[in-house]
């Protein structure tokens, strides 16, 4: 099944369970402190889980556009590195605000997931929260009851907080949670070790692709829990790895959501590229995601830029520039060249991506040059601090000297180790952290001045997915969608 008919046979099937479809939101969360993007298809709604407005359908379904790669929810380090952490992905979700609960969202999913998607029962595993005795929560005993009549006992396990409690940040709505993974192993494999033990065990093929969260509380600033007076649902599967599952591909980037690209990059790199090196798979892979959460952001009206979301994507787009630069020996710019390979292999889901191809295209490219710049100057600062060492025969850098470059030149410490390295000169790691940890420290006081109370949220008109054009910061701590 192509990436394009699992979207729509999602949406049909909770259309028919009566579900207003309604479309993405922007990716990003415009002037939203506390968020810079959407890190799952609930946040939109956080003000109807907060019952501050009262939904205009108690019942709904999309395909959010999420990115992970600041706060909480932070999957940067992965990308590349796993077969199924993305900093952009598509999350299917329907909702219950205050209308159905448990049973119908777990009996749905198992009908989705087994009947109509057709995974086989016993590759699928679930889970159950077991209490928490810090915020005196019990065992899910509700969610265990509705799973015990669908699926084996042995496919069902528990969890604690960790795991089994979802919460969108340091604040806001949250609730226990019930989380299902597929054991993607060949039979042998599965006969020698049973999938419930590899759960949460990271193992590259038994992977959790759905999230069904019971909306019952909200985390107050003070880190206590405060039950909501309506309960709700919000489920969020990753389209990318139920792709990885219907398509039975052993990763993410084997689907027909990222190959086609892949395969453009791998076709353009010609003999630089090297089949069986490890660092080149990692960046062809870093490379086509981190191209997807770009590209993703520019269309929904987020550029890169100097400061807040801006400057985390500008940060995105410099880190695969080093992948490009280290690995795949690039002096130019590189990414924008697939811009009209995602357009091509997309524009069937998102046509609005075919318009704003040139003009993507165009601001990737100038990123690209104005970073290459960059790195020019403080290669030219970097060889003549190596100089200077080398005259003076002396090993070691000072760490202050190299966090400068980094921090008031923006040149990427990966570059600078492996220039020093080249040289056989070292950096001084202590006084180098020492700076950093400084410059942390300083960040983290600023960002504590904006956020020092819970969000509250207020509606300006009745909701109307199609014309949302994001947040609008009215006071210190209190937004308007607008529409
Ligand atoms: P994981 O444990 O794999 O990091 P998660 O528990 O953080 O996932 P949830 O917050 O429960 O994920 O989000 C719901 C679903 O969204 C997940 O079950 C998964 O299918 C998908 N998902 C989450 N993070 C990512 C990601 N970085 N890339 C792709 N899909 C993701
Ligand atoms: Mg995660
Ligand atoms: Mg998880
Ligand atoms: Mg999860």
């Amino acid at each position: 099944m192509k990436y394009k008919l699992i979207k729509e046979t999602f949406l049909n099937f909770f259309q028919k369970k009566k579900h207003k479809i309604i479309p993405s939101f922007p990716i990003f969360s415009k002037n939203d402190p506390t968020l810079f993007f959407v890190n799952a298809g609930m946040n939109p709604f956080k003000d109807y889980f907060l019952g501050h407005v009262t939904p205009e359908y108690t019942r709904i379904a999309n395909i959010q556009k999420c990115l992970r790669i600041t706060g909480k929810h932070n999957d940067l380090e992965n990308v590349g590195y796993d077969n199924y952490h993305h900093t952009m992905f598509e999350m299917l979700g329907n909702w219950s605000f205050g209308d159905y609960s448990r049973k119908e969202t777990i009996e749905w999913a198992w009908e989705l997931l087994t009947k109509i998607y057709h995974i086989p029962h016993q590759n699928v595993y679930v889970s159950v929260f077991i209490g928490d005795k810090k915020d005196e929560l019990s065992m899910d005993k509700e969610t265990l009851k509705f799973w015990k009549t669908l699926i084996h006992e042995n496919n069902i396990l528990f969890f604690g907080k960790k795991e089994n409690f979802w919460e969108m940040g340091s604040t806001g709505p949250c609730g226990p949670c019930s989380e299902i993974h597929i054991d993607l192993r060949n039979e042998k494999e599965k006969k020698i070790l049973s999938g419930r033990y590899l759960i949460n065990k990271k193992h590259p093929q038994v992977i959790e692709i759905w999230n069904l969260v019971f909306i019952e509380f909200i985390r107050k600033s003070d880190g206590t829990l405060e039950k909501l007076d309506t309960k709700h649902v919000d489920t969020g599967m990753g389209l990318e790895r139920l792709c990885m599952v219907l398509q039975e591909k052993i990763s993410s980037y084997e689907t027909d959501i990222f190959y086609p690209i892949i395969q453009d990059i791998e076709y353009d790199l010609g003999n630089v590229y090297n089949r069986k090196d490890f660092n080149q798979n990692v960046s062809i892979r870093i490379i086509a995601d981190h191209l997807r959460a770009i590209v993703f952001s520019i269309l929904d009206g987020q550029l890169p830029s100097n400061n807040g979301a801006g400057y985390v994507i500008r940060r995105i787009l410099r880190r695969a520039v080093i992948f490009c630069i280290r690995f795949l020996y690039k002096k130019e710019p590189f990414l924008y060249k697939f811009v009209d390979s995602l357009v091509r292999e997309m524009k069937n889901s998102f046509p609005e991506l075919e318009k704003k191809k040139k003009y993507i295209r165009n601001i990737l490219k100038e990123e690209e040059l104005s970073f290459f710049s960059v790195i020019e100057k403080g290669s030219k600062k970097i060889q003549h601090i190596i100089t200077q060492h080398k005259e003076k025969n002396e090993q070691i850098i000072n760490g202050e000297e190299i966090f400068q470059l980094y921090d008031t030149y923006g040149f990427p410490m990966e570059l600078t180790k492996t220039l020093v390295e080249k040289n056989n000169l070292f950096i001084d790691e202590k006084s180098f952290q020492k700076k950093l940890l400084e410059q942390k420290k300083r960040s983290k006081k600023e960002k504590n001045s904006i956020i020092k109370k819970d969000w509250i949220q207020v509606y300006h008109d009745s909701y109307q997915g199609q014309n949302f054009v994001g947040y609008d910061l009215i006071e210190c701590n209190i937004l308007i969608l607008k529409y």
